[in-house]
Formats: C-alpha cells, sequence, structure tokens
C-alpha cells in the first residue's frame, strides 16, 4: 500500500484519551441489550470489539456514534463531555441537537454494506461531503478525494462507478469517504461480513495501514488473525457487558473466562 501522506497522520501526542465511555445503558423496549459498559480508547489504539451475534457488538457501536440513543451513561470524546442522562420518555433531554451532530462529526463510521451513490464517479463519492458539510472548496475536496483514493489503491479509477467495482473496491471506496471527513475515531462494523473470502484481504490491509498511522480505531470483526495482529487491546462482548478485556496476547493465548474459551475454540 502506498503510504499515508504526512498530512493525514494522526497527532498522537495529545494525551487525552480519544474516547471514554461510562457506564452506557441501552434499552430497547424492556430489553436491556448494553448493561453497564465502560471503557477508555487512548490515541492510536485499536480496540477489537468481538462476541456471539447478538451481544450487542453493533449497538454499541451506533450508541458511540448516536445513531442509536443510549438509554444512560457518559461519553468524553477527546476530554468533550456529553452526558447522556435521559428523562423517563427515554429521550435524550440532556443533549442539545447541535452538541449531538458535532460529536457525530468526529467519528466515522463504516458499514458492512458500503453505501456509496451509485450514481457518482469514485471521486465523487469521496469528496462530495468534504465540500458540503466541511465546507472545502470543490478543488481541494476533489484533489483531497484523489489522494485518498490512491492511498486505499484505487487512484486509477477515480472517473469509474461504484457498481462497476468488486465489494472489496466499493468498501475501500467507503473507507476514503469516510477519512475524506477527516474524524477523530474511526467506527467499523464488520466491514468485511459482506465481502466474497478472496477480497477480505485487501480491505483488512487498508485497515492495517491505517492502525500503523495511529489512527484510533475501534473495529468489530469476526477475523480473529486480523484482531490479534492489529489490536492493542480486545474486548469480548456477552450479553451487552464488557466479559473480558485484555491485550491480544492475554486474550487469544489466555483468556480468562470459559465463555471467552469457547468463543476462541469456535472461531479459531
Ligand atoms: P450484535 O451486533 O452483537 O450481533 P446487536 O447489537 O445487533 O448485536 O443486537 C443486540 C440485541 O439488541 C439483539 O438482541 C437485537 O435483537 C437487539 N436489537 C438491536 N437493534 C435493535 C432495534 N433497533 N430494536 C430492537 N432490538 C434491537
Ligand atoms: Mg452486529
Amino acid at each position: 500500500m502506498i503510504p499515508a501522506p504526512e498530512s493525514t497522520t494522526t497527532d498522537t501526542s495529545d494525551k487525552t484519551p480519544a474516547l471514554e465511555v461510562e457506564d452506557l445503558h441501552k434499552y430497547f423496549g424492556d430489553q436491556e441489550v448494553l448493561k453497564g459498559i465502560s471503557f477508555t480508547a487512548h490515541q492510536g489504539d485499536v480496540i477489537s470489539i468481538l462476541g456471539s451475534s447478538g451481544s450487542g457488538k453493533s449497538t454499541l457501536l451506533r450508541c458511540l456514534n448516536l445513531l442509536e440513543k443510549p438509554s444512560r451513561g457518559q461519553l468524553h470524546l477527546a476530554g468533550e463531555k456529553l452526558e447522556l442522562k435521559t428523562g423517563r420518555s427515554g429521550d435524550l433531554e440532556a443533549v442539545k441537537r447541535q452538541q449531538l451532530e458535532a460529536f457525530r462529526a468526529r467519528m466515522g463510521f463504516v458499514f458492512q454494506n458500503f453505501n456509496l451513490w451509485p450514481h457518482l464517479s469514485l471521486l465523487d463519492n469521496v469528496a462530495l461531503a468534504p465540500a458540503q458539510v466541511l465546507g472545502k472548496s470543490k478543488k481541494q475536496a476533489r484533489e483531497e478525494a484523489a489522494a485518498l483514493l490512491e492511498k486505499v489503491g484505487l487512484g486509477g479509477k477515480k472517473d469509474t462507478y461504484p457498481l462497476q467495482l468488486s465489494g472489496g473496491q466499493q468498501q475501500r471506496v467507503a473507507i476514503a469517504r469516510t477519512l475524506a471527513m477527516e474524524p477523530k475515531l474511526l467506527l467499523f462494523d464488520e466491514p468485511t461480513s459482506a465481502l466474497d473470502p478472496e477480497l477480505v484481504n485487501e480491505v483488512l490491509g487498508v485497515m492495517r495501514g491505517l492502525a500503523k498511522e495511529g489512527r484510533t480505531m475501534l473495529i468489530v470483526t469476526h477475523e480473529m488473525r486480523f484482531a490479534r495482529d492489529v489490536s492493542s487491546q480486545v474486548m469480548f462482548l456477552h450479553q451487552g457487558r464488557i466479559e473480558e478485556m485484555a491485550s491480544p496476547e492475554e486474550f487469544f493465548t489466555n483468556p480468562r473466562s470459559t465463555r471467552c474459551r469457547e468463543f476462541l475454540s469456535s472461531h479459531l
């Protein structure tokens, strides 16, 4: 992969945690899906989130990005506090819309299904939001988009359209599009689950490059070898709680709980 231009490398000198999550709860009706999640991601951390289907992984990411409203808890994003006290109605009465938008803008979310705009060229897919949302000039947005497409290995395909690409290529464009918004934190929800097996590695390769640059990333994945190689920490969720959080060495060689051991033996 082509190395990142200097200017996009994340500054890791700041010691304020990138994200602190305190006692996050989420209910869907009467069902408590997240039962008090607390953890800290420091600048440059890559945290892999593992767990069986239904354990709350997607809900956790969606609550962090406020795509779902957490029912209770606190989020601090690079030190900026957003307390999510809710009223009886379950609405986020305490959260101002402006604060919500600012919070969301700092996080880039990469989904399982890339959701590119089919009628726009790759370049426009990546350049549109920075021009419209970040207020960059069209010229600057397009130049930066071209550099990002180069970075994910698609520099030669700027003028083609998403549906002419493989799933792996589309996901790489989706990553470039996310990076174009200059997020402080990258959230990935099973970014390779929708791909044919032979296309998985090209996407993981791009993600490895981002980890090497020192970007802060939270990644829900079933790719165990990737999680082991790339993570600074592994989080294992079970029924809405963090069952175990450990270094990859510890987690993969000596998991403390029986449940983690069982999970690993069925996924390795
Ligand atoms: P995972 O990503 O680990 O598979 P999810 O976070 O998707 O798990 O789901 C956790 C639990 O929350 C599941 O029981 C699921 O059915 C429930 N759930 C997720 N989203 C919703 C929703 N929008 N409405 C109601 N229940 C939901
Ligand atoms: Mg999920």
